[in-house]
């Protein structure tokens, strides 16, 4: 694409390009007309924006919807994009982007200064008041490092006029920082791009200088953008973005007040499963979306079985799942030994940064099986805090005289001693000296087991580890209930836990949950089962499905809880389950859109 102000700089190429008018000052049909027909038009706006009041912007914004529209003179709406001036709350927007959207207006683009301040975080936020489905691009003085971010806020065009700015003042840009070539003494870093690698930069000077480095500058843009792309197809974007933080403390601080104000935005196009391990580094991952949401929907939905009397809790391992590491089979023989068949009345929970409290039964699902922490044993404040919080709801769950049992140590056990007076049980802390896994701690834990089992007169009685598991599982995924509406009296579940499990009722399957990702995958029966719950549900507008896949244009309703991954349930006009696949939207997404794959479908119909 390339980009030019209407009557001052018009680019021969036929490539697609935008037109810039400048000023709400050229408000005129001559330059409307001077605008090409295949140009998409940048709308114009005021040039400096962050001192208007907020009628003022409004008056903005409805003088860009009057160049659109009118037969014959007016801007075509569908190649226009409208300039949001930063600051605008949801209700002031509202009714200008429902104006512009009816003239046709699918694009908005925001300006930032760069620093990170709070006018530049009014203009990212701006992304979550627009509509889900218009192009949003983003305007100004912006460093390849800041890419990653812009992209994962949802942005799908980027200004990078900087490449040209910086190439003009010989600078080159790198991914990270920027490189003047009049004040090193070091001479020029090596760069394999071919603008540096096939001549002798310190041989130009001028104008073939400053080309060269453009060029150089903008491969370095496209390099990170196309790093971000990679990324977000194998699931590590935040990761990167994580990664980026670091070139500047505004970068960092801006991605935790994101974290803060954008969470509903960012978390509901934040996908459920994920492949591979998830880096969770440093403190800017506490508040990633997918680490948040885990710790909300353990509080909401994990609904311990009501027979539980003893509460065990336990440290994290490095490995994942817990229960294939070596101090956690060490856990297991010592309950196993202590208390046998009547291991059925312990809860297990264990405590882990940044997700909290992961329930044993919850071990296997995403991100818990998936993350990767460096286990140093010290955790911060900011840590303490979220674990003690996590722990603190958990207990809310059981009754006052059930009896927590801590085996946990150094910051584990500060995070216990932090939820004490919160709680309503007694707390027994087990470990002797500073390891978990010593003689003398397994030692200590089998006893207390032994007298909390002949105290609170635990008897031993049937349990089916893999119903249990498999309730919870199906609870975190669809909501509570929905274990209890997937497992109906009368069937039955094979497997191994923590592998593959299904679920049949008479000669029908009804699930199957697999390990690899954590996640139940529905048949039709199971499908027909959830639906009464009327949760995960996407109706299309008609009768049959034809096709692997369910595209959103089709799509009249949907639960708004869907986000991307999640396994859904399709049901036709008619009320009936015709499908059961994974969702590639989020719920309200794909009501909105007006195209892309809604649901790719796994079983229907026919
Ligand atoms: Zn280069």
């Amino acid at each position: 694409m390339r980009c030019y102000v209407p009557g001052r700089d018009v680019v021969t190429t036929s490539d697609l390009s935008l037109a810039v008018i400048p000023s709400l000052m050229s408000d005129s049909p001559t330059t409307a007309t001077e605008v090409r027909d295949s140009d998409l038009v940048l709308l114009p706006s005021m040039p400096a924006v962050t001192s208007l009041g907020t009628d003022a912007k409004k008056a903005v914004l409805r003088a860009q919807t009057r160049l659109l529209g009118n037969p014959g003179e007016g801007l075509p709406g569908q190649r226009s994009i409208l300039r949001i001036p930063p600051g605008m709350t949801a209700e002031d927007l509202a009714p200008l982007l429902r104006t512009a959207g009816d003239a046709g207006v699918r694009a908005a683009a925001v300006t930032l200064r760069g620093d990170f301040g709070p006018d530049d975080y009014q203009s990212l936020e701006t992304r979550t008041l627009l509509p889900r489905h218009w192009f949003a691009i983003v305007l100004g003085r912006l460093e390849p490092a800041v890419i990653p971010l812009l992209y994962y806020l949802g942005f799908d065009a980027f200004d990078i006029s900087c490449a040209g700015a910086a190439a003009a003042q010989n600078t080159r840009q790198w991914q990270m920082d920027s490189e003047s070539l009049d004040k090193s003494s070091a001479g020029p870093r090596f760069c394999p791009c071919a603008a540096c690698h096939e001549r002798d930069l310190a041989s130009l000077a001028g104008r073939d200088l400053a080309s060269a480095l453009q060029q150089h500058n903008e491969l370095v843009y496209t390099t990170v953008l196309s790093e971000a792309i990679g990324a977000r197809s194998s699931g590590k974007l935040r990761w990167l973005v994580e990664s980026r933080t670091h070139h500047s403390p505004a970068a960092a601080a801006i991605l935790r007040r994101i974290d803060r104000g954008m969470y509903p935005f960012l978390e509901e196009f934040t996908p459920t499963t994920g492949a591979g391990t998830m880096p969770l580094i440093g403190p800017e991952s506490y508040g990633a979306p997918a680490v948040r949401r885990f710790r909300e929907i353990v509080e909401s939905r994990y609904i311990p079985s009501p027979n539980k009397k003893l509460i065990l809790l336990l440290p994290c391992s490095a490995k994942k799942p817990y229960s294939e590491s070596k101090s956690h089979h060490l856990f297991k023989d010592v309950t196993e030994s202590a208390l046998g068949a009547a291991q059925s009345l312990v809860d297990e929970a264990i405590l882990t940064s940044p997700l909290g409290l992961v329930p044993r039964c919850l071990e296997r699902v995403y991100p818990a099986a998936y993350y990767d922490i460096p286990v140093t044993g010290d955790w911060d404040a900011e840590e303490t805090e979220i674990g003690s919080r996590a722990l603190a709801a958990h207990l809310r769950k059981f009754s006052s005289d059930a009896v927590v049992i801590a085996h946990v140590t150094g910051g584990y056990a500060e995070i216990v001693r932090q939820t004490e007076e919160q709680s309503t049980q007694t707390i027994i802390y087990t470990p002797q000296g500073d390891s978990v896994t010593s003689r003398d701690s397994l030692d200590s834990l089998h006893e207390t087991l032994v007298e909390m089992r002949d105290l609170l007169g635990l008897k031993p009685s049937r349990w089916n580890e893999n119903e249990e598991a498999m309730r919870a599982v199906a609870d975190f995924q669809f909501g509570t209930g929905a274990g209890s509406a997937l497992i109906p009296a009368g069937s039955r579940l094979n497997g191994k836990i923590y592998r593959t499990i299904t679920c049949r009722l008479g000669g029908e399957q009804l699930f199957a949950f697999m390990a690899d990702s954590g996640s139940v995958s529905l048949t039709l029966h199971g499908g027909r089962l959830l639906w009464p719950l009327h949760r995960y549900f996407v109706r299309f507008d008609g009768k049959e499905l034809t096709g692997g896949s369910l595209f959103a244009v089709g799509v009249h309703e949907a639960d708004p809880a869907i986000r991307p991954g999640d396994e859904v349930v399709v049901v036709n006009v008619d009320d009936e389950v015709v499908a059961v696949g994974k969702s590639e939207m989020s719920g309200l997404e794909m009501c909105e859109a007006e195209n892309g794959r809604a649901v790719s479908l796994r079983h229907k119909v026919g």
